[in-house]
């Protein structure tokens, strides 16, 4: 730690700086050393591992600039068609690992920091987690990312750059408690902030004509969204796109100088203060007319400075060619709605075509659905975004006169040509005034009726949507609706996150090219009984095991097993991902251990069972399971009975890099949702791709997975899609018969077994006939005892380790189709119309 100080205090050592793009590592060393001495950010004399990360993530930087801006470069001389994915979620986690092992530069990394006096894997634990996503849908964009730039494509993402990102998540003696995420306390080192790419968002306002019939939107408030650059390297790759996130600022002429000197110092920075309101915080409480109008802000921030961005590119790019053609437009320009939360850059897209460049109708129509495709994320009633009329009519008052008139030429076209569909208008139509005292705005109505293309996430889900939410749709534009089965990025989530397998991997198929042609892992079948390589992938488990015994020590003080069975499920905690229907079977597991005689209980396959999942801050039932869980880990791991044969661990603070500590050492995991409701999943994808094999229900992408891994090596329990809707009406009818093994688990845990808590509310929701969360609408009971029979065939597999290794060696090489390359590929050329542009 000396050496740097003195480094870089000694030109004559070690040169000041090195040039950026030096592969030596002792260039690399005296670069990290001059970011140390003068990028101010730290004291001079300090060089302990947080200063040292900053300063390596600095250095790192300037290779993901240079790179960057070739990229760009490039990008603007060919002027290819481009991709904009506009998401309100982007779920980066850490970002060191990911850019050296991309840009092939890691063991030179290591050795700088090595000559330093530091080590790389201390350095990368000091980086905090980009948070900026709640869940799969945010980190399927950070995935897809990777794999934009990997694949050479022209795009780019969008989004916003949260002060506070969701919340940090804290266990204590009364359940979840939230905190303030400060991923931004110091800085982020792998940000750029343009100060030349500012845009203005309205708000409020009105809508004024001019004797023409010319509409304006005017008045009302103005915000600056500025632009911060989050460089994105592709996988040995010169190419290097870019996320751009928006931060709202208010200008220094919103700054009330004659207020502020009068002593009012709120009023006078009151514009200030609502630009800060806009970036706090992802998905800030709606329960009031406050809140929604933030989410509605924010989203509309996001959609306006994004296409406003988008149009200078395009008139920038025609500047310099040919003249400015708007119908051109979709032929340069794709834009990807991230689910219903970028909706509005719709109407927004049309206002900017129509008040400020002078289309009409008919022509910014066309341009806009010619650009415009939406991804469907959730079926789920709750999740499918409604606005208030008013709310919208206050807020945007021009977009919600655009949302009317595509809401009246929708009824039009199906008055004048689909008069078959005309009883299905109230359904379909983008207005909804059957409360005629709160009239919504359907977004996702909307996003069909204006997108070229619109797709869910997995066959199942495209099915459903097909054949049940959108099913009217489909009889007036069949060839709109598309599957893109959702991917994750070989890189961070095999690659980077277990080394010791990918050798492993590598070593067997004689190349590492499966890192960019995740097919390739298909090749490892033929190896799925060989000795050596089993003895080998059961080391690598060991030693992921052991690091992750070792977190879960460091993180929660309970000591796990590494010989036991890890079983993991970590997702957001929902009650259609039924994270109860795990809790009450480890319950129900504990019990049978109490009954068991010392000699029976030997014989029984030691498990330790992992959740981990932020409850959202105002879902109750969902806090009440996380207290649940920990509750009853705290009975079982202090019961020295049974805490040899099952221990019960809640790991707090889900997020990316807790992902990449549990997923490659874990066996197996949960994915158990009732079937129908989870749309994809993307973490089966991972633990799949890690060797770890799934119990699960035919719900999302499981589906696939099994159809690729083999159902032999696949724990299938429960209900299929499609007979959910009788089984709730079966329920409704009385008809519902409980299998003992699941009253006896409730009964257990209102005894007060595991504390005082009233539990009871939530085994309520599991009992009863009807209603939405109550009447066990998610079918616990229905699929609690083939559940419970699926666990025992999961503890019989892993009694046999050649069976069990087999199993694992074959899931991952089963998981090839799951690399978002894939995904990405399949959205280039069927939606997006794009073509890899490779910087030369
Ligand atoms: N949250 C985090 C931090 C993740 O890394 C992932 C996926 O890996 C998810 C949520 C999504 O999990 P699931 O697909 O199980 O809902």
């Amino acid at each position: 730690k000396e050496t740097v100080t003195t480094a870089a205090n000694d030109g004559s050592k070690v040169p000041a700086v090195a040039h950026p793009l030096a592969e030596e590592s002792s260039e690399i060393a005296s670069n990290i050393a001059y970011h140390a001495q003068y990028s101010p950010h730290f004291s001079p004399l300090k060089f302990d591992p947080e200063q040292a990360y900053y300063a390596t993530a600095e250095s790192v930087r300037d290779f993901l600039i240079q790179r960057w801006n070739e990229t760009y470069l490039h990008f603007h001389k060919v002027d290819p068609k481009q991709t904009y994915y506009l998401s309100m979620e982007y779920l980066q986690g850490r970002a060191l690992t990911n850019a050296i092992g991309n840009l092939n530069i890691r063991d030179a990394y290591a050795d700088a920091l090595n000559k330093l006096g530091h080590e790389l894997e201390e350095i990368v634990e000091q980086e905090k987690d980009a948070a900026l996503g709640n869940g799969g849908l945010g980190r399927l964009a950070s995935c897809f990312l990777d794999s934009m730039a990997t694949l050479n494509l022209p795009a780019w993402g969008y989004g916003l750059r949260y002060r506070y990102g969701l919340f940090r998540q804290r266990i204590s003696k009364e359940g979840q408690e939230e905190a303030a995420e400060d991923w931004l306390e110091k800085f982020s080192p792998w940000e750029v902030v343009r100060h030349d790419i500012v845009y203005p968002v309205r708000f409020f306002g009105h809508v004024e004509v001019s004797p023409t019939g010319f509409r304006k939107w005017v008045g009302g408030e103005i915000i600056q969204a500025l632009a911060y650059d989050v460089p994105i390297p592709g996988y040995k790759t010169k190419n290097t796109i870019n996320l751009r996130l928006w931060e709202a600022k208010a200008s220094c002429e919103d700054f009330n100088l004659f207020q502020f000197n009068g002593g009012q110092y709120e009023s006078a920075a009151q514009l200030h203060s609502k630009a800060q309101q806009i970036c706090a915080v992802l998905y800030p409480g709606d329960a009031t007319e406050n809140g929604k109008i933030l989410r509605l802000k924010q989203q509309f921030f996001l959609c306006s400075a994004s296409l406003q961005d988008i149009i200078v590119r395009f008139k920038e790019r025609r500047a310099e060619k040919t003249a400015l053609q708007w119908s051109e437009f979709p032929n340069k320009v794709a834009v990807q709605l991230n689910d219903t939360h970028p909706t509005l850059a719709i109407p927004e897209l049309m206002r900017l075509l129509m008040d400020d460049e002078g289309l009409g109708w008919d022509e910014a129509w066309n341009v806009t659905t010619r650009t415009i495709a939406y991804t469907n994320h959730t079926v789920l009633p709750e999740a499918l975004e409604k606005w208030p009329q008013a709310i919208m009519t206050k807020l945007l008052p021009r977009h919600m006169e655009i949302i009317e008139e595509i809401d009246k030429r929708f009824m039009a076209m199906i008055h004048s040509s689909r008069t078959d569909m005309e009883s299905k208008l109230p359904s379909m139509r983008i207005l909804d005034s059957s409360n005629p005292e709160k009239p919504v705005v359907r977004m996702a109505n909307l996003c069909v009726v204006s997108s070229h293309t619109v797709n869910g996430v997995a066959q199942l889900h495209s099915d459903i949507l097909k054949s049940e939410l959108f099913t009217d749709y489909v009889s007036i534009w069949p060839a709109k609706f598309q599957n893109k089965t959702n991917g994750i990025t070989p890189r961070r989530w095999l690659r980077f996150c277990s080394p010791e397998l990918s050798d492993i991997i590598t070593k067997w198929l004689k190349t590492d090219r499966w890192i960019t042609n995740l097919d390739l892992l298909s090749g490892l079948r033929k190896f799925a009984d060989n000795e050596e390589l089993h003895s080998e992938w059961a080391q690598a488990k060991m030693a992921n095991k052991c690091r992750l015994a070792q977190y879960v020590l460091h993180v929660t003080g309970i000591a796990i097993d590494p010989n036991s069975l890890f079983d993991i499920q970590v997702k957001r905690i929902h009650e259609y991902k039924r994270q109860l229907l795990n809790i009450l079977g480890a319950v129900y597991r504990y019990k049978k251990l109490k009954e068991m005689s010392t000699e029976e209980r030997k014989k029984m396959t030691p498990r330790t069972i992992m959740l981990g999942g932020k409850a959202f801050a105002t879902y109750t039932n969902a806090k009440r399971i996380v207290k649940l869980v920990n509750d009853v880990g705290l009975v079982v791991n202090n019961d020295p009975e049974i805490n040899n044969y099952l221990k019960v661990v809640f790991i707090p603070n889900y997020n990316v890099s807790v992902a990449e500590m549990l997923i490659p050492g874990s066996e197996i995991s949960q994915h158990i949702s009732t079937a129908g409701m989870e749309a994809s999943g993307t973490s089966n994808m991972k633990f799949s791709l890690n060797g770890c094999l799934i119990i699960g229900t035919l719900d999302g992408a499981n589906v696939e997975i099994r159809e690729e891994i083999g159902e032999e090596n696949f724990f299938l329990f429960g209900a299929q899609a499609d007979e959910v809707p009788q089984l709730r009406k079966e329920r409704e009818a009385g008809l519902f018969k409980p299998d003992p093994r699941f009253e006896e688990a409730k009964k257990l845990i209102r005894s007060g077994a595991f504390g005082s808590y009233d539990y009871n509310p939530l085994l309520d929701s599991l009992e009863g006939n009807t209603g939405y969360g109550r009447g066990d609408y998610f079918l616990v009971g229905h699929d609690f005892p083939s559940y419970i029979d699926a666990q025992s065939r999961v503890d019989e597999a892993y009694e046999d380790r050649r069976r069990w290794l087999k199993m694992s060696i074959l899931s991952t090489a089963g998981s090839g189709k799951f690399s978002s390359d894939r995904t990405i590929s399949q959205y280039a050329k069927e939606i997006w119309d794009i073509k890899g542009c490779p910087v030369p």
